[in-house]
């Protein structure tokens, strides 16, 4: 009987780790992300046990984006530091390099195999960053994440185990989901053109053919042949739909539509995809799994 009562008061109190957690903001890990999905990500694993900030908002581009006094300040101030890596913050390296040695700073795509990773073909050995478009991959950087804020509050190991647990399950009912959604549209119209080339995981995870205006970055030029090469290539594939991004300029999609009109092709602008920014987070785009599921409702809806 003894026995008994030593297991379930055992069990209660792993069960409360799990799920009660209270902490004063002076306890909570203070955790700076640069994207808004990294973020999410912080704040579904660290819940009550972290204060987030991410420094990147709506509709705005990592590739350009320069930390401002203010963020090095934040980034100053922080415990963790969390960021995407494969240069997607590409004008942030030195910041980082600098905050390194003084405090916890974390490319979370670190914890990827690089057999996963997807080729960048302009610049040779570097990969393409925009992994939170594979649900699936995406999944896989969580582990780093529970690591570092394990390491700056060990005490808290229970807790963020069990919800990195609950959040993983999240995704991959996501990823199933978008994969069920996919299938919606025909094989031969699975075929999309974005703003940039920030499709890439998301074409080779769910099977649909993508091109992008511009290069993986959207510090690459876009020039007059590369206008002229996709414009025919949607004539000549008949390409129902092009995609403008929320952090990207929709002036060279809205060139591209002219210029199939010119040739006779009507291809329309399918909506407006969140690529490398999340909506404002008090919308339903807002969080990873919104923005997901608002990017793929407008995917499927303009190509099926
Ligand atoms: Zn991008």
């Amino acid at each position: 009987m003894r026995k008994l009562f030593t297991f379930l008061w055992l069990s209660l109190t792993l069960l409360s780790c799990g799920s009660v957690k209270e902490a004063s903001n002076a306890e909570k890990v203070s955790v700076v992300a640069t994207t808004g999905m990294i973020a999410d990500i912080a704040r579904n694993i660290g819940q009550d046990s972290v204060i987030v900030n991410a420094l990147m908002g709506p509709g705005v581009d990592p590739h350009l984006y320069k930390a401002t006094q203010g963020d090095l300040g934040r980034l100053r101030q922080a415990d963790v530091i969390f960021y995407n890596g494969l240069h997607l913050e590409g004008k942030m390296g030195e910041v980082f390099e600098k905050l390194e040695r003084i405090k916890t700073v974390v490319p979370i795509s670190r914890g990827i195999e690089t057999s996963n990773l997807i080729d960048n073909p302009v610049f040779q050995g570097s990969h393409d960053p925009h992994i939170w478009f594979d649900v699936s991959l995406w999944l896989k950087t969580i582990d780093e994440v529970v690591a570092t804020l394990i390491k700056s509050d060990p005490e808290s190991k229970p807790y963020y185990e069990s919800n990195a647990s609950a959040y993983r399950n999240e995704l991959q009912i996501l990823h199933n989901w978008v994969l069920t959604e996919v299938e919606k549209i025909p094989k031969e119209k699975r075929l999309m053109v974005t703003a940039h080339d920030a499709f890439s995981y998301f074409g080779r995870a769910y099977d649909i053919e993508v091109r992008g205006l511009q290069g993986i970055s959207t510090l690459s030029e876009f020039g007059l042949k590369d206008r002229v090469d996709l414009v025919n290539f949607i004539v000549e594939r008949k390409v129902k739909a092009v995609f403008v991004e929320t952090s990207v300029s929709e002036k060279n999609i809205k060139a591209i539509v002219e210029g199939c009109k010119q040739k006779g092709h009507e291809v329309v602008i399918g909506g407006n995809l969140f690529s490398d920014a999340m909506s404002a987070e008090d919308t339903a785009a807002g969080n990873y799994i919104g923005m997901v599921k608002a990017n793929v409702s407008t995917i499927v809806e303009a190509l099926k």
